[in-house]
């Protein structure tokens, strides 16, 4: 299996390579250059444990690796799942789940992908023997599931931007108080989109890049996404048959990683009705998909902050998709918005995506009635998933964080603080961050000062 550059100026590389170098060197997202066809696979993968099921996709992927090699580190990243099901799928009441993505170590969806890409990184250091540099920015939970992913780990040092005071203090702590040598949590004066914009200029410079043997850990890595494929065929054989060409996957969207990920399941043969992208009040997927107008604006702070983000990263693999396997397309548009920040798609079809919008006082109504109805606990995030549940339609809703890393919010709406027993011994660890300007020079330097 070959993987491509969504801009088309890169060589196909394999796998190992794609998630080696994050982003290609084109400046693209790399994507398989053909999907294999899930069908062939969905019956016989039925009733396999989750790190199984893992384990048989990703193989079809990682066509490079020696399979012994990857199932070891398949079973290494689940078996920190908190559940023996580690994604359950919970029924609400009839024809409406949660698929809780909460139970790793950081309590998020995205110790899903991390977990996994840890493991790959380490045992590709331990092949070439190069030391790695990895570099992300973060509006909160990508940072600190990365960190977990790699903690302590030899020849490896993680650099995380993240927006000073724009992430939960709770989530501060996971990134800040891990007492690991190896992490550098890094916070910005400026926005998320400030640090990512900082993270790309500096993988924009090869030379440096290659200096420092930067590896990216954001939501475009490769890696991340086919992980993230995974649950959704888990849940996907979980629901009752009759429901299962008809689900709607509500999924709480940021840089539209997630939902992608289910999207690209679905291209590669797995039944759904149609995938909702849900944004808290930064709605800027909301409007391109109620009117084919992509523009980007300010960042407003959310209850929800890992979804505060005015760029979606991810976009460009489905734009990709949209625009026929075009790269010259790819490349004119993200052009365009690089330059302008918006662009509109002429008559703009959907597809099987729908949308909907929360914001801040409709997150703490819906915690609230979500609670009075069936006493379960959203997180703020997974609260913008119930924004607007259809009616006679089988529905997940994936359940992105653990209520327990947002106490403020839940204190306030329901008077009690859910509690998680991972978080709790946090609270008492003291917090050693680096606080850097939103300057890509100041940061280049730190890099230098502190890389390995
Ligand atoms: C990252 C994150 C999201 C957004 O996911 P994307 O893949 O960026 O769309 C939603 N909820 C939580 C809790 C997150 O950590």
């Amino acid at each position: 299996m070959h993987y491509v550059s969504t801009r088309g100026q890169s060589e196909p590389v394999g796998f190992s390579a794609a998630v080696a170098a994050g982003l290609a060197p084109d400046g693209g997202l790399y994507l398989p250059a053909d999907l294999p066809d899930l069908r062939l696979y969905l019956t016989r993968w039925a009733e396999l444990p989750y790190a199984d099921l893992a384990y048989e996709f990703l193989r079809l992927f990682a066509t490079d690796m020696d399979g012994g090699e990857l199932r070891g580190i398949v079973d290494r990243a689940y078996v920190r799942f908190a559940h023996p099901d580690v994604a359950p799928l919970v029924e609400l009441r009839d024809g409406l789940w949660v698929l809780e993505l909460f139970h790793g170590p950081t309590l998020a969806f995205k110790d899903f992908a991390l977990q996994l890409l840890g493991g790959l990184y380490a045992a590709q250091i331990k092949k070439t023997r190069t030391p790695i540099n990895v570099l992300g920015a973060t509006s909160g939970d990508t940072g600190s599931a990365a960190i977990h992913g790699l903690l302590g780990l030899d020849n490896v040092r993680i650099f995380i931007l993240y927006p000073r005071g724009g992430v939960a203090p709770l989530q501060e702590r996971q990134m800040a108080c891990t007492g690991a040598n190896n992490v550098f949590p890094i916070a910005i004066a400026g926005t998320f989109d400030d640090a990512q914009r900082i993270v790309k200029e500096l993988f924009g410079d090869l030379a440096f890049r290659a200096k420092q043997r930067l590896s990216a850990v954001n939501s475009i890595n490769l890696a991340r996404i086919l992980a993230q494929c995974v649950y959704y065929l888990h849940a996907w054989r979980r629901l009752p048959a009759a429901a299962r060409n008809d689900v709607e996957f509500i999924v709480p969207t940021g840089n539209f990683g997630n939902v992608l990920a289910g999207w690209l399941a679905h291209r590669m043969g797995m039944p759904a009705r149609r995938f909702c992208v849900a944004t808290n009040q930064n709605d800027i997927l909301h409007r391109l998909f109620t009117t084919g107008r992509y523009e980007t604006g300010p960042v407003s702070p959310s209850l929800a902050p890992s979804m505060d983000i005015q760029v979606a990263s991810n976009f460009e693999r489905f734009l990709y998709y949209a625009e026929h396997r075009d790269p010259g397309r790819v490349r004119a548009i993200m052009e365009a918005l690089r330059r302008d920040g918006r662009w509109v798609f002429e008559g703009f079809n959907p597809d099987v995506f729908r949308a909907t919008r929360a914001n801040d006082e409709d997150i703490r109504e819906i915690i609230d009635d979500v609670y009075a109805c069936f006493r379960y606990v959203l997180d703020p995030h997974t609260a913008c998933g119930f924004a607007d549940i259809l009616p006679d339609q089988p529905t997940v809703v994936l359940g992105t964080a653990h209520p327990a890393k947002f106490p403020d919010t839940i204190k306030q709406v329901l008077g009690f603080e859910p509690t998680a027993p991972a978080l709790d011994a946090l609270k008492a660890r003291p917090v050693v961050r680096y606080e850097l300007p939103a300057d890509a020079a100041t940061v280049r330097a730190f890099l230098e000062e502190h890389a390995i």
